[in-house]
């Protein structure tokens, strides 16, 4: 590249745009871009980011540019096809680019310093030398825990990587070793080395997950931008099919990029990643130290790792010669951000894989309807597996009709049971015959609300437009918006009527079970018992070891585990999830049931599923009891589209946020006239839904309000996004305005 004049520069500052820079001399022989650099900004200095040559400002006569001061860096931090990914980024997403990149980049690379190395490429590994912990080990737990860590994950693991998992495990480990039952060894990486490559690799592939890999192994080859759905049924060994890809890229010297939902939720996967490439993966999880992102993000740039496995933020890795993307459980609600850049982490991976020319696979049991519709358009390549591993059938269902369970006798209460009876044998038998059971019920706490029995009022929370949940441990009310507790009051505010503790939580089923069924060993996996990381690991290990009979949770069950031991899971109320306001209410709730059901008969023993509800012929619900992923999603597709929702139209949120009621309720419909105003032609097609008042009115004391936008597609919307994201700087800063892309929560 001829050394250029002027530069064009994303300036690290919530200003929106790219700003012209002239390059001095000096300078013009060191620039390449994706550099960080210095330069003046207002009044003083700032980081800045070269993006590239920069066309002349086209009335220039009397402006003058100001220069760039340093090159902070001689390789650049951003590779080309990141930064043309962060481009696209901040301007689909409406966010100062300069933002955008500082977001996307480690910590120790976002100040206007000069390089420096994290640390040579040398990483400690631990590898437990025992296949299982010993009895002397029960009296350390924290030993035990970092044990069965290593145990699950499997092979050789990072030092830093269990010391995420299990804080203090970096200590524990030197005691583990000093008793001979790890071994802690520094590993010096470069590209290539790939010991350990092979462990676990299952020698015969099913017929199925053969011919996707070999469609998947032509497309890697060839090269360039080739997207594909692998739509696979719970349990078909899409993971054995990624490892596969993953495998052929790396022969071809390319790198590869995979996105999960939840390390701390999927430990196994990752360890099947670990135990097969072994040095080469950089796991990259939301708890990662500013060191530690620091040196992933270097090693990854230089490419003596070739391989990131991560959370939803990992889209942004710098891997090098990228050739596959895999996104695994893309249906998954967590690959959207919520704050800051509201980004969907799979479109992006589509994107990125498009500008990168790679190969891009969105794995998944339960396609979200934007993918399926993608698939049905021609522009993805479907991959299906549609049979589980080794034959092993699919889970049987039936459906447990609450309505009928309900006591007949007038003078019980008109409630049906937690647990009803067939439920109670069904867990009884398999708890019998030494096999597991899940309980799945998506909401934490032990009553969902207090109500007065006289006057029907219910407690709610002082700062948030939403009842109070009940939870018996710390005997509080809690809030599950602001997080605030509260005490249990006796009486009902309003008339001093008695309170009733109604609506069902994780924590009253648990407590259920033992009650019921008390030879059971019971434990609860949801956010109030998985406090910390630690917990949640030695919570899924115990688990795995079957030292629990009975795991009762939230959605946090239904994440991708593979426990073979599970052959009963039961879903205690189908219906928490229907009635919510929100036009994906319908498809989640078929998600969640399929995901949570996909976890019985992975082992040799089959399984079986049993779905209480009071909705019996609910679409989702019925659906799901038919193992009819195809009738849900062609219906589910044919109402989207009547009512004009996605994956049939494209919107976007602009949500507000204020102290002040009437102030904000005044910028909601000033910004709704400023839409009205600046409305494209009819023939567009977008429409203005709103001003309104948001779902949840209030949360943390903040009076909220939205409006939603419509439109056929993105690109009609995309002139006005742009003149409503330049008009909220005239918007008082009192009331925070956010625009939400291709928005997922509608409350
Ligand atoms: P999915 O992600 O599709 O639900 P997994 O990838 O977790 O399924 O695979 C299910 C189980 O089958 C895992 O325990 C995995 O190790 C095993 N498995 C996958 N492929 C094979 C194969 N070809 N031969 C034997 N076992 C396999
Ligand atoms: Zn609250």
């Amino acid at each position: 590249m001829p050394a250029p004049s002027l530069a064009s520069v994303a300036v690290g500052r919530p200003v929106r745009g790219e700003y012209t820079y002239s390059v001095p001399e000096s300078l013009s022989g060191r620039l390449s871009p994706g550099q960080r650099i210095l330069v003046p900004f207002g009044r003083s200095m700032t980081l800045g980011f070269f993006l590239g040559p920069a066309a002349p400002p086209a009335e220039s006569a009397n402006v003058k540019l100001k220069p760039i001061l340093k090159v902070l860096e001689d390789s650049p931090s951003l590779p080309p096809d990141l930064i043309a990914l962060l481009r696209f980024a901040a301007e689909h997403y409406r966010y100062p680019l300069g933002e955008v990149i500082r977001g996307a980049l480690p910590p120790g690379l976002t100040k206007a310093e000069e390089e420096k190395e994290a640390k040579p490429d040398v990483q400690e590994f631990a590898e437990a030398l025992v296949t299982e912990a010993p009895a002397a080990l029960r009296r350390a737990p924290a030993q035990s825990a970092t044990l069965a860590y290593l145990l699950t994950v499997g092979g050789r693991v990072p030092v830093e990587e269990v010391a995420h998992a299990i804080p203090g495990a970096r200590e524990t480990l030197r005691k583990l070793a000093s008793r001979g039952l790890v071994r802690l060894e520094q590993v010096v990486l470069a590209p290539g080395v790939r010991e350990g490559l092979g462990q676990n690799r299952p020698e015969h592939l099913t017929p199925e997950q053969d011919a996707a890999v070999k469609e998947l192994h032509a497309a890697v080859d060839t090269g360039g931008f080739q997207p594909f759905l692998l739509h696979g049924v719970t349990g078909s060994g899409k993971t054995e099919v990624y490892l596969r890809a993953v495998e052929r890229a790396l022969e071809q010297g390319k790198g590869s990029l995979v996105l999960v939902p939840e390390i701390a939720l999927t430990p196994q996967l990752v360890g099947r990643f670990r135990s097969r490439f072994g040095a080469d993966v950089a796991v990259l999880h939301s708890a990662l130290k500013d060191r530690e992102r620091l040196f992933h993000w270097q090693a990854l740039r230089k490419g003596t790792v070739r391989i990131a496995v991560g959370v939803r933020s990992a889209v942004f890795a710098p891997v090098e010669n990228l050739g596959l993307i895999v996104v695994d459980e893309e249906h998954d609600p967590s690959f959207k951000q919520e704050d800051k850049l509201r980004y969907q982490a799979r479109d992006l991976a589509v994107v990125r894989g498009k500008q990168a020319g790679a190969v891009v696979v969105l794995g998944s049991a339960t396609p979200s309807l934007e993918t399926l519709e993608n698939t049905r358009r021609g522009r993805y390549r479907k991959l299906e597996l549609k049979h589980r591993v080794d034959d092993r059938p699919m889970p049987t269902l039936q459906c447990v009709d609450l309505r009928q369970e309900r006591p007949k006798d007038p003078l019980q209460t008109q409630e049906a049971p937690i647990l009803s009876q067939p439920l109670l044998d069904a867990m009884a038998e398999t708890i019998g015959r030494g096999q597991q059971v899940i309980l799945f019920l998506n909401r934490r706490g032990h009553s969902t609300f207090l109500l007065c029995e006289v006057c029907g009022t219910s407690v709610k929370c002082g700062d948030c437009d939403v009842c109070l949940t009940y939870h018996r441990s710390q005997n509080r009310l809690v809030c599950h918006y602001c997080g605030e507790a509260h005490g249990v009051p006796e009486h009902c505010r309003e008339c001093t009527g008695p309170l009733l503790k109604l609506g069902i939580g994780t924590e009253r089923v648990e407590a259920e079970v033992a009650e019921r069924i008390p030879q059971a060993r019971v434990a609860r996996l949801d956010r109030d018992s998985a406090t910390s990381a630690e917990r949640l690991t030695e919570l899924l290990a115990a688990f795995a070891r079957r030292e629990i009979d009975v795991l009762v949770g939230t959605q946090m069950v239904a994440k991708g585990h593979d426990f073979p031991g599970v052959t009963l899971v039961c879903v205690v109320m189908a219906d928490t999830s229907l009635a919510i306001p929100d036009f994906r209410a319908s498809e989640r709730t078929f998600h969640l049931l399929t995901q949570v059901a996909g976890r019985a008969g992975r082992g040799k023993d089959p399984g079986r599923v049993l779905v209480q509800t009071y909705n019996p012929d609910a679409e989702p619900v019925r659906r799901m009891l038919a193992h009819d992923f195809e009738g849900f999603s062609e219906g589910e597709l044919e109402r989207r589209r009547a009512l004009s929702w996605p994956p049939y139209t494209r919107m976007a949120a602009v949500r507000l946020e204020g102290e002040s009621a009437e102030q904000t309720a005044s910028v909601a419909r000033f910004l709704g006239d400023f839409i009205g105003r600046h409305m494209p032609p009819a023939s567009w097609g977008v429409r203005l839904l709103g001003p309104a008042v948001a779902p949840i009115s209030r949360i943390r004391g903040k009076t909220r309000w939205q409006l939603l936008l419509k439109a056929p597609t993105h690109a009609a919307l995309a002139p006005l996004l742009a003149r409503l994201e330049a008009k909220l700087v005239d918007i008082p800063s009192a009331v925070r305005v956010t625009i939400d892309v291709d928005p997922a929560a509608m409350l």
